[in-house]
């Protein structure tokens, strides 16, 4: 794990990335922006996706991140998140809303076939952005260095049960013929453990005890959905405690996905530890922002 300064704005990226120089990335802690409390202040969401923050702060934050990268000129997408296992391929960037950190994103009006929903995103283009927001769900990039191909996942206890990162290295395989012995990950902070108490009901969702009402986990995905699973349990002074490993369970579907084990970077950070770092919905009772992660494959022009 590599930590990057730029201005009063912390952020990290994976060790995997000094060997590409065609990736840019960056996984930013909530520290160096604008937003004030709850939501200080690299707060990278506002409604109706989420928080109550104003949008000003929001979009210079945006900005802000885009800056430390060097992305300051670049189109910029991001996806609707649902919490599901859906992968969309960024093809024709004409036909996506490439202002995610515009003011026009929130004064615009949306055509509703604008409106990326899905929690995955890839491509092969070149100089484009792609953005994602979290607070305790697992951010996961991934890049394949022989067909050029980039994305990003959104891993929460949902898109997880749905095995999001299976379909994200299937839809790599299918669209742009990449091996996932050649595909390199990275689970960044998510909610560890020690802090991300979970019903019963999530352990039966992740074992096929129970099927969720929409958008059922893929028949095709059910086995290793349920063999990725960690939980355990902790015995409370009142109760026993139910606990979702998150990155761990991530982890192992990208094993069972077909990636190398030495091709997998985990940042072991708890978000809900790590308040002074990242935004923890669970911490802060939803009463909190978003971090960013931003992945984009460098310009033709900058990388020859
Ligand atoms: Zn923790």
């Amino acid at each position: 794990m590599i930590e990057q300064q730029y201005e009063n704005i912390r952020y990290l990226q994976f060790d995997y990335v000094r060997q590409f120089p065609e990736l840019i990335h960056g996984v930013f802690t909530r520290q160096g922006g604008y937003s004030s409390a709850p939501y200080a202040s690299l707060n990278t969401s506002a409604p109706p996706r989420g928080g109550g923050d104003n949008f000003d702060d929001v979009v210079r934050n945006r900005q802000l991140a885009l800056q430390a990268l060097d992305l300051s000129s670049t189109p910029n997408v991001t996806l609707w998140q649902i919490h599901s296992a859906d992968v969309l391929t960024l093809t024709q960037p004409e036909t996506w809303r490439t202002d995610w950190a515009s003011m026009s994103y929130y004064t615009r009006p949306w055509q509703p076939e604008m409106i990326r929903q899905g929690d995955a995103i890839i491509t092969q283009e070149r100089g484009i952005a792609m953005a994602l927001s979290f607070a305790d769900c697992a951010p996961i990039t991934f890049y394949d260095p022989v067909q050029h191909v980039a994305g990003i996942a959104h891993g929460g206890w949902r898109g997880t049960a749905r095995g999001v990162v299976i379909a994200t290295v299937e839809e790599m395989q299918q669209r742009y013929g990449s091996r996932p012995q050649d595909i390199y990950a990275g689970i960044a902070p998510a909610i560890g453990p020690c802090c991300y108490e979970v019903s019963q009901d999530v352990e039966d969702l992740f074992l096929g005890r129970q099927e969720f009402d929409v958008l059922p986990t893929n028949p095709r995905y059910r086995v290793r959905v349920r063999e990725s699973a960690t939980f355990s349990t902790i015995q409370l002074p009142e109760k026993e405690s139910l606990r979702l490993d998150i990155q761990t369970t991530n982890r192992n579907q990208l094993l069972m996905a077909g990636l190398q084990p030495e091709h997998i970077e985990v940042m072991p950070l708890c978000t809900s530890c790590r308040t002074d770092l990242f935004f923890s919905h669970r911490k802060e009772q939803g009463r909190t922002g978003r971090f960013v992660v931003i992945l984009a494959l460098a310009a033709a022009s900058d990388h020859a």
